[in-house]
């Protein structure tokens, strides 16, 4: 067990304190931190504007946490998955998914997952322990430390990967208090978002600390269908959900992305169209229907196409911008709720949650929109 400090585990107020317990000048600690987060710092010798002295107290009291990458994969469509091994043996994974100029990463910020959501391969593991901060802000790291200077920026995040973000609080709110920091990764606040299965009390607390883009995966308009294939739902159904969209606090401009698996003769009737427009009245939101991918063990199927466009044109003729998005990936396991990280010396799929625009359909008056 490292004894040291893993100082890209610290929020910068925590690095500004150990910094001056030492003995160092405030000041020293924007440029320190700067250096921690640049992604090919490996060792205290690369800072080279820190004396050789202070270089050697680092030495002694800290270390820099580093991920080991252990496979990458490439799909067709241009989607890389990243699996990595943790300090302790665990894996997780992360896939890169390329957008229009830019890469969108998705991160991972539990290793497995207890919320057990039927349509989801991650939550058939259980949850096996929390992120730390400097895992999640590693998976970062590592990834833009792999890209070359053909590659575009990555310059989106989305907490979407292994695990629900809000069952791991303090961890996640500390990574993204090093991503969104001037001093840490200097991701813009709008550019990463937090997914969520609903965890009310923590999407209030969240919308109070930190200004970042909220999705919800919704996945059913009334709490009978919800309960059966989301469980949290028993302990946070509809009603008090919606209402913590309604009073979360966006980002100047921005709407929750509700997110909904469709899922044949489940949840994709034109009934539960119009139920989901009623339910997101009111609701600040923008919807991406996700038609559901196959994996093991899960008997359900994807809606078909008239079906899915039949869901589509319903919500748009209710004024709600809503798109369908076709999973990244899925010849590398790496598509939405298709993930399991399970290591065992071969290659295995993990992740889930990288969407591809397949085509945005607005509603006639999105100003207008209920
Ligand atoms: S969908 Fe998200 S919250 Fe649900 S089991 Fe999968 S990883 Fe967990």
């Amino acid at each position: 067990m490292n004894k040291k400090i893993d100082l890209r585990n610290l929020t910068f107020e925590e690095l500004k304190n150990w910094i001056t317990g030492l003995g160092l000048e405030t000041y020293r600690a924007e440029q320190i931190s700067r250096w921690i987060f640049q992604p090919d710092l490996q060792t205290f010798d690369q800072m080279t504007n820190l004396s050789r002295k202070w270089r050697g107290l680092f030495q002694e009291q800290a270390y820099l946490s580093q991920l080991i990458i252990l496979k990458v994969e490439k799909s067709s469509d241009g989607a890389r998955k990243f699996l990595f091994e943790l300090e302790d043996g665990e894996h997780i994974e992360s896939v890169l998914i390329p957008e229009r100029g830019h890469y969108t990463l998705c991160v991972s910020s539990q290793v497995g997952c207890a919320q057990r959501c039927r349509f989801c391969f991650t939550g058939k593991m259980g949850l096996k322990r929390n992120l730390k901060s400097s895992e999640i802000i590693n998976q970062v790291l590592t990834v833009q430390g792999h890209l070359t200077e053909t590659d575009p920026l990555l310059t989106n995040i989305v907490l979407m990967g292994m695990g629900e973000p809000l069952d791991n609080f303090e961890n996640t709110i500390r990574a993204l208090k090093t991503l969104l920091s001037p001093f840490g990764m200097q991701f813009s606040h709008r550019h990463v978002t937090l997914s969520t299965a609903g965890l009310v009390p923590e999407m209030k607390a969240l919308g109070n600390i930190l200004p970042v883009n909220l999705a919800l995966s919704l996945n059913a308009a009334d709490d009978a269908t919800r309960n059966r294939l989301m469980p949290i739902n028993r302990k946070y159904p509809l009603d008090p959900l919606i209402q913590a969209c309604k009073e979360f606090l966006l980002p100047h401009k921005k709407r929750i992305t509700i997110e909904y698996i469709l899922i044949k003769g489940i949840n994709d009737s034109p009934q539960a169209a119009r139920s989901l427009a009623k339910l997101l009245s009111g609701v600040k939101a923008k919807i991406n229907l996700i038609p559901f991918n196959a994996h093991p063990g899960v008997g359900f199927k994807p809606p078909d196409e008239e079906g899915l466009s039949k869901f589509q044109d319903i919500l748009i003729r209710s004024q709600y911008t809503t798109i369908i998005r076709r999973s990244k990936g899925t010849d590398i396991s790496a598509a939405c709720g298709q993930l399991h990280a399970l290591w065992t010396g071969g290659s295995r799929p993990v992740l889930g949650g990288r969407q591809e625009k397949e085509g945005e359909r607005r509603g006639m008056k999105e100003e207008g929109r209920r």
